[in-house]
């Protein structure tokens, strides 16, 4: 990742960061990977307690923990040399495979359950 890219630019950014620190000897990928989950708990703690969709936490603790998830995001994706978009965007073109407009369309079904129900679509009716 180089040039104008803005992850790119924050990935060298927080490389910079961590070895100004000497922080790299800390950085191993379980370690990486628990604070990720770690900064996605602490998001997700905001959320705790509120009453339905429009109650909130406040704006700049949402900010502060989206911003905490993608450093730990980036520096695991740095360590283990992946590059983050292109994982992304493969993603996103399984996940259009997996969920066909035609069939995912306004529900909420996972993929596999809609394999299911065309596996099921496509055997005889049951004789018991
Ligand atoms: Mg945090």
């Amino acid at each position: 990742m180089q040039g104008t890219d803005p992850l790119a630019s924050l990935a060298e950014a927080l490389a910079a960061f961590n070895e100004a620190r000497e922080w790299g000897r800390f950085h191993t990928p379980r370690d990486l990977a628990m604070a990720l989950s770690v900064e996605a708990g602490e998001l997700l703690e905001l959320f705790l307690w509120k009453q339905g969709p429009d109650d909130l936490p406040a704006r700049e603790r949402l900010r502060e923990e989206l911003g905490d998830v993608l450093i730990c995001l980036v520096n695991l994706a740095g360590r283990l040399e992946i590059d983050l978009l292109a994982a992304a965007r493969d993603k996103l073109a399984k996940n259009a495979e997996r969920y066909p407009v035609e069939r995912a369309r306004g529900n909420a079904i996972k993929w596999t359950e809609h394999l299911e129900g065309a596996r099921d679509a496509k055997e005889p009716p049951s004789s018991g």
